[in-house]
């Protein structure tokens, strides 16, 4: 570009005039001037005004120009008053095409010395034999040029200037200055200018003529390069940042302690790190240009993942398994994106974390897990059965203690002392209450050991038997009152029963002294379940004893204040959990407890 610009900032030198000539009689003899130019129609007139000039004072023409060329030039040569199809008769003047004449002296390429001086030189010879001075226009170098072949294009000039060495004519070659943007352009241009004797710069800049705005025009002009150099300066430094930030990214990618990919839309990898090759064991060129389905182990996956990538999804710690080049299985989690241009999906860039050793730990842990697990289930189920059978046994010499304790107090009443009886007594309540526990142990075992089979079970028919079958509810009948319980759910009978009369007697159980309980029963769908409520009116519970209450023995009250064995609701729990459901209890403020529980329901 700084050659451009300088050759169009030279002052014109001894007053040359600037195009189009004003005077085309004034030109030498033998010039070889250049016209650049930037609208076609200007240079048909000024080629029309070089030619035209010449033959109407009897000159030779030669013009060898693109046929679109040809026409125009012959149109504005009429205009300048001469007789085209005479000359052309007489042969002053000769019309040719560039690109026909052009190819009869190329050779691989290049034009050839011996062809052009048979072909160009010839012409030019037979022309001049008339005795007439020659003018010539030719357009066979912007033909190069526009090719991108400008050193042929200046090769060609100097076959010109070779041949003007031996023969006296004016030549005139012309450029269209579009051929020359580009600041590569900047050194073959000032060849160009070089080779000619006058340098005739584009319209835009040449049609003054005036010194003075011509000065004008030439500051202008300079005014335009300097900001075209700053411009270019600032260019370079702005292109040499985005270089060194480019190469800064590509060295934080290609050194990355992820594997990072690229994958063109059909799954062809387009670019993979130092790291993932690693990972895989594989040479650049074994993997980059293969599809990425061939280095993984299960084709569905990989399916998946560009499928999913295709959709726009984004894909954030997805395992896959991958195939290294020794045959061994890696996992990877992938995170990948795609990189879009509009609406093209151009590649997906995908990071891919080596997580095999995570992955073999993982399923170590599980393993043992699963072994540890196993082994306690056998051992509480062991504990169970033993428990079982202890209670079990443990039955038969309480009842021998409460029968024996009995009749003594029967039999011997009137023989024993007051001191003695009450001791009796208290064995027998000892026993009585042991025995209770033992049951309760046992009804907690047998619920905990057994396999059940669920069947619909009618909860209005079971809540009205379990009221009418035990005394205990009968007596206190008055208080319960049941409300809206006409669902059926999938459970086990017994268990059931256990559950709804365990949570009834603690609901009747547990009211303040002096208070008369007062318990509502009832039943409603939520969702595919049904959940049983049982509310009463009593004392509540403190939330801290929250999680005590279901475990085996988590009582909150003394024997004194309230009776009972704390296994009422391990039992209810245990059972409720055997039958696939949940339970659980809340305390309405100042309202007492409402106690819940769920379970699969089963509706027509
Ligand atoms: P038990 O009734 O034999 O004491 P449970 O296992 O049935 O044993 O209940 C455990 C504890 O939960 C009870 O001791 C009591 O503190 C509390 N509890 C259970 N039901 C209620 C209730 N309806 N109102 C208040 N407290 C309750």
């Amino acid at each position: 570009m700084k050659s451009v610009t300088s050759s169009l900032s030279e002052p014109p030198v001894n007053d040359a005039p600037l195009a189009p000539c004003a005077d085309w009689n004034g030109l030498g003899a033998s010039e070889h001037f250049v016209q650049f130019y930037e609208r076609d129609d200007f240079l048909a007139k000024s080629v029309a005004g070089f030619i035209g000039s010449g033959l109407n004072n009897g000159d030779s023409a030669i013009v060898i120009a693109t046929a679109d060329h040809r026409q125009s030039i012959e149109v504005n040569l009429a205009l300048e008053g001469v007789d085209v199809s005479a000359a052309k008769s007489a042969s002053r003047y000769i019309p040719l095409d560039a690109a026909e004449t052009l190819a009869k002296f190329m050779v691989d390429g290049s034009p050839d010395e011996r062809l052009f001086q048979q072909v160009i030189g010839g012409l030019v010879e037979r022309t001049l034999a008339t005795g007439a001075p020659l003018r010539a226009f030719g357009e066979m170098v912007a033909l190069l040029w526009a090719k991108g072949n400008s050193s042929v294009a200046i090769r060609l000039e100097e076959m010109w200037n070779g041949l003007a060495k031996g023969h006296t004519f004016s030549l005139f070659c012309a450029y269209p200055m579009r051929g020359f943007s580009g600041h590569e352009n900047g050194v073959p241009f000032a060849h160009i200018c070089k080779e000619h004797s006058r340098v005739f710069p584009a319209e835009s800049y040449g049609l003054e003529t005036d010194s003075d705005r011509r000065l004008r025009t030439i500051a202008s002009l300079q005014q335009r390069a300097n900001s075209l150099e700053a411009e270019i300066a600032e260019r370079n430094e702005a292109e040499s940042k985005l270089a060194e930030s480019r190469r800064e990214l590509s060295d934080f990618l290609e050194n990355a302690l992820d594997g990072v990919h690229r994958v063109a839309p059909d799954g062809t990898v387009l670019w993979a790190n130092r790291a993932e090759l690693e990972l895989l064991g594989y040479s650049a060129h074994e993997y980059v240009g293969h599809s990425i389905a061939e280095f993984h182990a299960d084709q569905d996956v990989i399916a998946d993942v560009l499928d999913r990538l295709k959709k726009g999804e984004k894909l954030r710690d997805y395992e896959a398994r991958m195939k290294c080049k020794d045959g061994t299985i890696r996992y990877v989690s992938i995170n990948s994106t795609v990189y879009r241009q509009g609406d093209k999906f151009v590649h997906t860039q995908c990071i891919s974390r080596d997580i095999t050793e995570r992955k073999f730990a993982s399923q170590l842990l599980e393993q043992k897990v699963a072994e540890r697990t196993a082994q306690l289930e056998e051992m509480v189920a062991e504990l169970e059965a033993f428990s079982y059978s202890i209670s079990h046994d443990m039955r038969s010499p309480l009842r021998g203690m409460q029968g024996y304790a009995r009749s003594l107090l029967d039999d011997y009443c009137d023989k024993l002392d007051a001191e003695a009886i009450e001791r009796l007594e208290r064995i027998e309540r000892a026993s009585t209450r042991l025995d209770q526990l033992v049951r309760d142990v046992l009804a907690y075992t047998k619920i905990s050991q057994g396999k059940i089979q669920l069947a619909p079970v009618d909860l209005k028919r079971l809540i009205a038997d379990i009221l009418h079958q035990d005394p205990a509810f009968q007596e206190a009948r008055s208080s319960i009152s049941i409300k809206e319980v006409s669902h059926t759910v999938l459970g086990h009978e017994a268990y059931l029963a256990q559950c709804l009369s365990n949570l009834i007697a603690n609901a009747l159980k547990f009211v303040a002294p002096g208070e008369s309980p007062r318990v509502r029963i009832r039943t409603e769908r939520i969702d595919g379940n049904v959940r049983v409520t049982v509310s009463d009116s009593g004392i509540g519970i403190d939330p801290e004893q929250r999680d005590r209450i279901f475990e085996m023995f988590g009582r909150v009250y003394s024997e004194k204040e309230y009776p009972g064995t704390g296994i009422g609701l391990a039992i209810a729990k245990k059972a409720v959990s055997k039958m696939g459901g949940q339970i659980g209890f809340a305390c309405p403020a100042g309202q007492g407890t409402d106690f819940w529980f769920t379970l699969c329901g089963v509706f027509q």
